[in-house]
C-alpha cells in the first residue's frame, strides 16, 4: 500500500528559519514538529524515490522523536549519501538555550529562544521541569504572552507576542530530554535531582505561557506527535492541557487530541469569575461546566482537573469553598488549591496557610484527596502564573547576534 501524499505543493508546515536570523542556510526547513505525512513530502521534495518515502519518513520520525537525534550523521540505518543531502536540506538542530536556572528545590527553568520563523517574530519562551520522588513533570508553553488578561497571572500582563509552531511546543520536551538524559539510552545529570522512575519526565502539562486552545492545531499537533508510541512516546494520560474556559474548543480538545483537561476555575460566581478570568464574560460558568461534564472520555479513572488560585479576601472563603463542591457535583473531577504565586507588580496576596487549610478541608470532606498544590521554584519565578517572556524587551539586533556598539554605529 502506498500512501496518497500530495507532493506538487510545498510543505506549510515546515517551517524553515528566516534567512536573515539564521546566516546563510537559513532556508533549510525544520523537520522537528512535521507529521509522517509532511515528512515524507519534505523527502519527496529532494528527490526520495516515491517508492522509499513511507519507509524513510519512518526512519527520521524515529531518530527525530524517538531517539532525540540532532544531527544527521548518527542516522546509522540510512546511506551516507542520503544522509548528506538531508543535512543540505533540513535541520533538526534544537533552538538554542539562552539560560538554565535551577531552584533551591530541585526546579528547573530553561529561556529557549526560537529563531524567526515564517515571517514570525524570534520568541523567548519558558519551560519549567518539577521533580518529585515518584514523577517528573515538564511544564511548557503553547505561546509566548497571551491574548487574555486574567488579572492574577503575569503572563496575563504581557501581550501576545505570537503562538508557536508545533515543532517549537515539542522542542521544549526534547530539550528536557537532552538536559536531563531522558533519551534511550541517556544519562541522567549528576548535579540535577530526577526522581527515582523510569522516567526523568514522566508527565507533560500544558500550564506555561499562553492559552493552548487558541493554538489548538499546532498543540494538537504536537501533543499527537509526543503521545506517538514511536515519537516521544508520553501518554495522553499523562499529558494534561489546562484552559481558562475556551468553551467551544473543549469538545475538540476531547475528541481530537484526547489529553487530560484542567479548567483554571479560580471563581464559582460569574461576577467574580468575570473579573478574575475575563474569558468567563463570554463563556460563562454553566457554559464551562456542561463542556466539562460532555468532555469526551471523562470518567473517574480520567476526571477533569479544577484549578483554583487561593487569593487572599478574594475567592477564598469558606462559602467559596462550598459552593466550589456544590458547582462540581456530578463531574468527575479534581480539585487543585494553588497559592497565589506572586509576581512584581501584582495587587494580590496569597491567602493564609490557615484559611487555605480551612478551605481545603471542605474539598477534603466532599471527597476530593490532597487538593493543595506545594508551589515550586518560586525563588526563580519558575512557579505558576509566573511566566513571562523576557522577549519584548530583547531588541531585534540582540537576537541578531550583534554587538549594542555595532549596533549604535549603524
Ligand atoms: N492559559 C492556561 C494555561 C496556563 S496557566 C490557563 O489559564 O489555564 C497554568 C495555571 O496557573 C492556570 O490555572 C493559571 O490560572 C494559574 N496561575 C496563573 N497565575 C498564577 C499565579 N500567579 N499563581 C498561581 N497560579 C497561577
Ligand atoms: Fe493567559 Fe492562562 Fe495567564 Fe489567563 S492564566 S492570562 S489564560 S496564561
Amino acid at each position: 500500500m502506498t500512501t496518497a501524499l500530495d507532493i506538487s505543493r510545498g510543505n506549510p508546515n515546515a517551517p524553515r528559519i528566516d534567512t536573515a536570523s539564521a546566516g546563510e542556510d537559513g532556508a533549510r526547513a525544520l523537520l522537528a514538529g512535521l507529521t509522517r505525512a509532511e515528512l515524507a513530502r519534505e523527502l519527496a521534495g529532494i528527490g526520495v524515490p516515491e517508492r522509499q518515502l513511507r519507509m524513510r519518513a519512518n526512519q527520521l520520525w524515529r531518530w527525530i522523536y524517538g531517539r532525540g537525534a540532532t544531527d544527521f550523521a548518527d542516522m546509522t540505518d540510512i546511506a551516507k549519501g542520503l544522509r548528506g543531502d538531508l543535512a543540505a536540506a533540513f535541520d533538526i538542530a534544537r533552538p538554542q538555550i539562552v539560560a538554565e536556572q535551577v531552584s533551591t528545590d530541585g526546579t528547573r527553568k530553561w529561556l529557549i529562544r526560537m529563531p524567526a520563523v515564517g515571517g514570525q517574530a524570534p520568541a523567548d519562551v519558558e519551560t519549567v521541569y518539577i521533580p518529585e520522588h515518584d514523577r517528573g513533570t515538564l511544564c511548557i508553553s503553547s505561546q509566548v504572552g497571551c491574548t487574555l488578561t486574567c488579572t492574577f497571572c503575569h503572563t496575563g500582563t504581557q501581550k501576545l507576542v505570537r503562538n508557536l509552531t508545533a515543532g517549537e511546543i515539542l522542542a521544549q520536551i526534547m530539550i528536557a530530554r537532552d538536559r536531563l538524559g531522558d533519551w534511550p539510552g541517556g544519562t541522567r545529570p549528576t548535579d540535577a535531582p530526577v526522581p527515582d522512575a523510569e522516567r526523568a519526565i514522566s508527565n507533560v502539562v500544558l500550564m506555561g505561557m499562553g492559552e493552548p486552545l487558541y493554538n489548538f492545531d499546532n498543540v494538537k499537533q504536537a501533543m499527537l506527535i509526543a503521545s506517538d508510541g514511536e515519537g516521544l512516546s508520553v501518554s495522553k494520560r499523562r499529558i494534561t492541557l489546562s484552559t481558562s474556559g475556551v468553551v467551544p474548543m473543549i469538545e475538540r480538545a476531547g475528541s481530537e487530541i484526547g489529553v487530560m483537561l484542567a479548567i483554571s476555575l479560580h471563581a464559582v460566581r460569574d461576577e467574580l469569575r468575570n473579573e478574575l478570568v475575563p474569558i468567563n464574560r463570554k463563556y460563562p460558568l454553566r457554559d464551562l461546566l456542561e463542556a466539562c461534564r460532555t468532555y469526551p472520555g471523562v470518567s473517574n479513572a480520567r476526571r477533569i482537573t479544577f484549578e483554583y488560585v487561593m487569593l487572599k479576601g478574594v475567592n477564598d472563603s469558606l462559602a467559596d469553598a462550598k459552593e466550589l463542591v456544590r458547582l462540581l457535583k456530578g463531574i468527575p473531577a479534581k480539585i487543585n488549591l494553588i497559592p497565589f504565586n506572586p509576581w512584581p507588580g501584582t495587587a494580590y496576596a496569597c491567602s493564609d496557610w490557615e484559611t487555605i487549610e480551612a478551605f481545603a478541608d471542605v474539598v477534603n470532606r466532599a471527597g476530593y484527596a490532597s487538593p493543595v498544590r506545594t508551589p515550586r521554584g518560586r525563588d526563580i519565578m519558575a512557579a505558576c502564573g509566573q511566566l513571562k517572556s523576557a522577549s519584548e524587551r530583547i531588541p531585534a539586533w540582540k537576537l541578531r547576534g550583534e554587538t549594542g556598539h555595532e549596533h549604535a554605529k549603524a
